[in-house]
């Protein structure tokens, strides 16, 4: 029986992937033109299971309601985007209270740390070129009060085994000489030694590459318009002027799943958050980060990749549009010049790519993984900004929820009906 998989982002490759290890026959289907062209195109790179928390912190309602009058905010809600985010944005505030929270944290963790260790697993067995580099993220703070928050959450994550180390300015420009410059500006940094990095579009051809030469399909420029079920099972997809008929479908479009489910009467809250990045070739400089550097305070980060740098942060609450907008874009360089002066000095901003892709943001920050109430329907969606970090833990364990073989992590954290 061959699954159709909709959507050849991250998640939707990684599970045929994942379904292709066990002997499944899989096809993919993509309405781009070639695989990760959305949101997986020019992510962070950044594979963090130190960076587990949902969007959704206690206080966070406080925060949104600021940035409708802040055009710099960090995370921007735009006021003609509220009645689309009403309902959505309900359930995003309930989440936001401490115990659901941090039990949040908790499920995103245990599946990140999985997840990394299949990425691992996946490179022992092939070679996958996408400027994949180890050696942690390090996370600078400018005020006592973001370290402190960032501590308490790392301190319960400890608990579940993630590593981290506590850093004063020598330490962090020990790590990272490229801080020099602004150690006094630092109050402290965290370094999660876990943590890797790379980049999310490479490592998507690349698998591509892998799940074509496995026999299957990968058919590009195929836009599905409605699922199609009968007497409550899956029967196929209608794509263009035709139909694809297949007994199982896992539904992988990113922040696009919830239109499709919403006409076969199931409900995925799911919102796009879109997020920039602005990539930037440094061949030659010097200066440059050796891994990922956060700043924790100014919500954005620096991942080295190759001979590039990416700068990535931001959210807006602004429906589906990834139109670039210069004061996004701006921030971003405001961030490299604080972090990094003289590599900013050393650089060509006109020659920077700018870009913007929609982060589909469940409503308790964690991802649906699983089963639908339509047998032979499965989802896995809603990623958010940890999609990367997620994809082959995400794709392994709805594998196996699909053979009906005992995952190694608990999925009911990642269930559709989860409460
Ligand atoms: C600025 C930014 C920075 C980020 N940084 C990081 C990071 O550092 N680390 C991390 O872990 N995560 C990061 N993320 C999150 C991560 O990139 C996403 O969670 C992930 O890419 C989502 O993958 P996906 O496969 O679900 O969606 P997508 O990559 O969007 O794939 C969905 C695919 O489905 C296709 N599709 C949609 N509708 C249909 C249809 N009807 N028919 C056929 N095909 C369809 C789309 O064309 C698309 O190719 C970042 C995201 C952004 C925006």
């Amino acid at each position: 029986m061959t699954t159709l998989v909709i959507g050849a982002g991250l998640l939707g490759l990684c599970t045929a992937k994942a379904l292709l290890d066990r002997g499944e026959a899989v096809r993919i289907v993509e309405s781009r033109e070639a695989v990760a062209l959305e949101t997986s195109f020019a992510n962070g790179g950044m594979l963090t299971p130190s960076l587990p928390e949902p969007w959704n912190d206690p206080g966070v309602h406080r925060h949104l309601a600021a940035s409708l009058f802040d055009p710099k905010s960090a995370m921007k809600l735009h006021l003609h985007a509220v009645p689309s985010l009403f309902f959505w944005g309900m359930k995003f505030l309930r989440n936001s209270a401490s115990p659901r929270y941090f039990r949040a944290c908790e499920d995103n963790f245990r599946l990140a740390s999985y997840s990394l260790q299949r990425m691992q697993a996946l490179m022992r067995k092939s070679k996958l070129d996408f400027s994949h580099g180890t050696g942690g993220t390090l996370s600078v703070f400018r005020n006592a009060k973001d370290l402190q928050n960032k501590k308490a959450v790392s301190d319960r994550l400890a608990a579940l085994g993630m590593r981290y180390e506590l850093l004063d300015s020598d330490g962090i420009v020990e790590l990272e000489p490229a801080l020099e410059r602004v150690r006094n500006e630092l109050v402290a940094g965290i370094h999660f030694v876990d943590d890797e990095f790379g980049d999310a579009q490479s490592f998507c051809k690349a698998l591509a590459d892998i799940i074509r030469a496995s026999g299957a399909e990968i058919d590009t420029g195929v836009h599905v318009s409605e699922i199609l079920h009968a007497n409550g099972r899956v029967t196929g997809v209608r794509a263009g002027d035709g139909m694809i008929a297949a007994k199982r479908v896992v539904l992988a479009a990113g922040p696009w799943s919830r239109r499709l489910l919403r006409p076969v009467g199931i409900s995925l809250p799911v919102q796009p958050a879109k997020g920039y990045s602005v990539t930037i070739d440094v061949a030659g400089l010097g200066g440059t980060p050796r891994i990922p550097v956060l700043d924790d305070t100014m919500h954005a980060g620096v991942t080295p990749l190759d001979h590039r740098l990416r700068l990535v942060g931001t959210a807006e609450f602004t429906g589906f549009n990834t139109r670039i907008d210069q004061v996004r874009v701006d921030n971003l360089f405001d961030m490299l010049k604080a972090l990094f002066p003289l590599v900013d000095a050393r650089i060509d901003r006109s020659k920077a790519l700018p870009w913007a892709g929609l982060r589909p943001m469940s409503a308790d920050g964690k991802p649906v993984i699983g089963g639908t109430a339509i047998d032979g329907l499965y989802l896995n969606a809603g990623h958010g900004q940890l999609g990367w970090t997620l994809a082959m833990g995400s794709a392994e364990l709805l594998a196996d929820l699909m053979q009906g073989t005992q995952p190694a992590i608990d999925p009911a954290p990642f269930s559709l009906n989860r409460n």
